[in-house]
């Protein structure tokens, strides 16, 4: 070690020094003693490193608690923080779908701040298992005769297919082999659950004899999987609800179908594109339909099977349900979000999924006119921007060609350099309050489908 090096290393304070400092014991009123000692010591080692390879001091020589607090909020912001979705995309999978309704908030925070009757019957019964309370309500909602509620649908599908065929042939058209976002793949589900896949069909065409045809002695399960993602358009053919369901009783096997997304309620009648209701598939005679509580149904991350109370009691013992099971806090946002479907005429209004998916074209245009003036001010120098008609998503794999009419602002460079946009893109990501649009075709767009507080959005950009 030289002396030079020496002499730098005799003027990093200590550690205790550096406590007591005044700055310093601020910032542990805040965090705690043992919170910034630790950090402290990081900071210190990295000194070291930066005094043995540059041989002179850190550039927070003379202001530890500063570099201490940036580092501090600095690690803050990787923890998952709210955004202002400007995607155009309403369920967005990567920004956590659905928003709760309020009613659903604060049913959560009384449940998470208190204890609940879970599994607990106040009339002295033993209430059997915790879906119980919200399994009677959608059964009220669908007629179904019961219900399970699990983790997410990619659970529902797996615990139905585990219990319904387990080592038997699952009988599926081409057609419907569906991979979701995230790697949820029908056939590997299938492999998880312990069944062996039966394609049958071709991919644009399957008829109800491809399904008989496949029929054996170690048959199942009749499935159909929703192409919520993707749709095959031309010369096609699939099997229906009813047809299936016949064909089940007929040959004395379940049927289930996986909807993804599903609607608790008829869309059309919301003027927007229908999407086939689990109701619907029940009456047909299916004996078991999944999907999921934070797609469409604008509820929590869940998984909902419902169906025939023989499946489902069987469904609720297999002992995967244990480590499937939702908690107090999903279970008491379902009930609430499920609650408003019990009045249509608050539905739309107070479900965000549905508000925001049902919002109009002219009421999305009037809100950019309001806000262009301010974009204009503090980005109109280096951008040209404009208001512009686009199509919003719905998001999550639901009704994939559908698109909704919607307005967004959008960022051109003057210079016409495309690099400009990314950092633009990049400064909005940077907020206290990200700002998250999208890029394509030159310009940066904010569909403004999914602002509903647009104070807040002008506050953001204060900041
Ligand atoms: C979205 C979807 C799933 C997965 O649902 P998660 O709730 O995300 O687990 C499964 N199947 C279909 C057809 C879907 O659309």
């Amino acid at each position: 070690m030289t002396n030079d090096t020496r002499s730098l290393y005799s003027q990093l304070p200590s550690i205790d020094k550096l406590l007591h400092q005044v700055d310093i014991q601020a910032l542990i009123a805040s965090y705690g003693q043992t919170f910034i000692a630790e950090h402290l010591r990081k900071l210190q080692e990295e000194a070291r490193i930066i005094i043995r390879q540059e041989g002179s001091l850190p550039q927070w020589h003379s202001h530890w608690a500063d570099e201490l607090q940036n580092r501090i909020s600095q690690q803050r912001k990787s923890s998952i923080k709210p955004v202002f979705n400007l995607t155009g995309t309403v369920l967005h999978t990567n920004l956590g779908r659905a928003l709760m309704a309020e009613s659903a908030i604060e049913a959560v925070s009384q449940v998470m701040r208190s204890a609940a009757t879970l599994e607990y019957s106040l009339d002295g019964a033993s209430r059997g298992h915790r879906d119980r309370a919200v399994a009677d309500l959608l059964c009220e909602l669908t007629g179904a005769e019961d219900a399970c509620i699990v983790n997410n649908n990619a659970a529902a599908v797996l615990l139905m297919l585990a219990t319904v065929a387990p080592n038997k042939e699952v009988v599926v058209s081409r057609g419907e082999l569906v991979e979701i976002g995230g790697a949820f793949r029908i056939p590997d589900v299938m492999t998880q659950a312990g069944c062996t896949l039966k394609e049958v069909g071709t991919t644009n065409r399957t008829h109800l004899k491809d399904y008989r045809n496949a029929i054996n002695e170690n048959t199942g399960l009749l499935m159909k999987v929703h192409t919520s993602n993707y749709c095959i358009q031309g010369f096609t053919a699939e099997v229906h609800g009813e047809e299936l369901a016949a064909l089940g009783k007929e040959m004395d096997l379940p049927t289930a179908i996986d909807l993804g997304s599903g609607s608790m309620t008829d869309l059309s009648r919301l003027g927007l594109p229908a999407e086939p209701m689990p109701q619907d598939y029940l009456q047909q005679g299916i004996d078991l339909v999944t999907f999921s509580g934070d797609k469409l149904l604008g509820g929590p991350q869940a998984g909902i099977i419902l169906g025939k109370k023989t499946w489902i009691e069987a469904i609720q013992r297999h002992p995967l349900k244990r480590a499937l099971r939702v908690d107090k806090m999903t279970l008491a946002a379902l009930d609430a979000t499920l609650r408003l479907y019990q009045q249509p005429e608050k539905m739309a209004i107070e479900i965000p999924t549905l508000r925001l998916l049902t919002r109009t074209q002219t009421e999305i245009n009037d809100m950019a006119q309001r806000l262009l003036p301010h974009f204009q001010a503090y980005y109109g120098e280096y951008y040209h921007i404009n208001i512009s008609s686009c199509a919003s998503q719905i998001g999550s794999g639901s009704l994939p060609i559908e698109s909704l009419p919607s307005v967004a602002l959008t960022f051109e460079a003057k210079e016409g350099k495309g690099s400009q946009l990314e950092t633009l893109a990049a400064q909005w990501r940077h907020l206290e309050k990200p700002i998250i649009g999208r890029i394509t075709e030159g310009r940066l767009w904010l569909d403004l489908r999914c602002l509903e507080d647009e104070n807040a959005l002008i506050q953001a950009l204060l900041l």
